[in-house]
């Protein structure tokens, strides 16, 4: 099927990429230095990684909503993207993903193939967290 890249406008064959093969690279080189910049400033704030590495907070926000970020900026939320509810991780609260069973009309995507497996590695760890003990005075 022939698409045209979102991106650059290119026209490139994929069956659901909406990026072209050079877009999609470059997009990888992006999350990488995203993903790079995080582990080394576990402190930042999504400003901070938008600012320090160049990647537009659109897609730095992009690589957060779409899972991929193990490790996110200290100020990011995540949100329900049905009822707007504050979640610890992920897209769909609890309550939302219950009522898509129950109802069961096809509006859950049937091939999500990492919302389901977050089991060990799928913990969002907010590294920049210590304990205020440990720096109490005497
Ligand atoms: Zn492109
Ligand atoms: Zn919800």
């Amino acid at each position: 099927m022939l698409r045209n890249c979102v991106e650059c406008n290119q026209v490139f064959v994929h069956p659901v990429n909406k990026l072209c093969p050079d877009c999609t690279k470059k997009r990888n080189e992006l999350f990488e230095k995203v993903k790079e910049y995080i582990r080394t400033h576990p402190n930042a704030r999504i400003h901070e990684v938008v600012v320090d590495t160049g990647v537009e907070f659109d897609l730095v926000r992009e690589f957060i909503d779409e899972g991929r970020l193990k490790i996110v900026p200290v100020d990011v939320e995540f949100r329900c993207q049905i009822c707007g509810t504050r979640l610890s991780a992920g897209r769909i609260c609890n309550q939302c993903k219950t009522d898509l069973t129950l109802k069961g009309d096809g509006a859950a995507n049937p091939e999500s193939p990492n919302s389901a497996k977050v089991n060990n590695a799928g913990k969002v760890h907010f590294l920049g967290r210590r304990s205020r003990e440990s720096r109490q005075r005497d």
